[in-house]
């Protein structure tokens, strides 16, 4: 093999691996695209009603908490409660630590003491980002898809996210949870999103 078709073939290999790095990228744009379209927005009435309990174990809600996982997934989100996709029933889906959970009927069962201030922000919210002080380590009580009890210590992030989705399932929002500040300065952004849905 020659320098020059050696070179050649690095060329032709480099610039069909930027092909498909592209094709990657933009099938990832375009999933997440589709999963935010589904994705109920602030305004939407549902996002402010208290969902459900779950009575029934069923095929038809494994099936809706896999639909949730994918979506939260393609949607690059970390979490996702059934409110959020227009469904008043009480299971949200988190990203502990790595690790995909589906909790059914959620309860806080203990919080720690201390408390934490941290930005979050929503798939409902668009690039909205608000302070919310939350405490920093909780014991989560539910089912799990299969109706089997479920009891899980979380702490950080983790926590963090589990208190989040499960306000969504009481009809609250973050921006119930910030300063006044904040929410004045995130009512006036979503403010026109609202005029031209
Ligand atoms: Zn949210």
């Amino acid at each position: 093999m020659s320098d020059h078709e050696h070179d050649h073939e690095d060329d032709e290999y480099d610039h069909e691996d930027d092909e498909q790095e592209l094709a990657e990228a933009s099938e990832h744009a375009a999933r997440r695209h589709v999963a935010l379209s589904v994705v109920r927005q602030y305004g939407d009435p549902v996002l402010r009603m208290r969902a459900g309990e779950v009575e029934s174990f069923d095929g038809e809600l494994a099936g809706l908490a896999e639909r949730m996982v994918r979506l939260m997934h393609d949607a690059d989100g970390i979490g996702l409660a059934a409110n959020q996709i227009g469904i008043l029933r009480r299971i949200f889906v988190f990203n502990d630590d790595g690790e995909d959970r589906v909790i059914v009927n959620p309860e806080i069962t203990k919080s720690g003491n201390e408390l934490e201030t941290s930005e979050e922000g929503c798939l409902s919210l668009g690039s909205v980002r608000l302070p919310v002080e939350r405490p920093l380590e909780i014991t989560i009580e539910g089912r799990d898809v299969a109706g089997e009890p479920l009891q899980l210590g979380l702490e950080g992030l983790s926590a963090r996210v589990a208190q989040h989705e499960l306000d969504h399932l009481d009809g609250v929002l973050l921006i119930d949870r910030t300063d006044a500040d904040s929410r004045r300065a995130a009512l006036s952004q979503l403010r026109p999103r609202l005029r031209l849905s």
